[in-house]
């Protein structure tokens, strides 16, 4: 098999500057390709991409659901 150019350690090494689209053209279509076939790493990208999409909303957000939920259920109770 020569199609694949690039393991599971690169991939998650490279994982980061995937994310920050801080690769060249050619590693990220190899990274892309891998992720495709490659179960485990793809499970890794989504939880990254995710868990970094939870960071970014949890960094703009001024109030946070929890807490807004827990001011309507305290004015609900008088
Ligand atoms: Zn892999």
């Amino acid at each position: 098999m020569s199609e694949d150019i690039i393991s599971c350690e690169e991939v998650i090494e490279r994982l980061f500057a995937y994310l920050d689209s801080e690769l060249d053209d050619l590693t990220r279509a190899e990274i892309d390709r891998h992720l495709r076939r490659c179960h485990d790493c793809f499970s890794r990208k989504e939880f990254e991409t995710r868990l970094r999409e939870k960071i970014a909303a949890s960094g703009t957000e001024k109030a946070p659901d929890r807490l807004r939920q827990r001011v309507e259920a305290l004015l609900g109770n008088r």
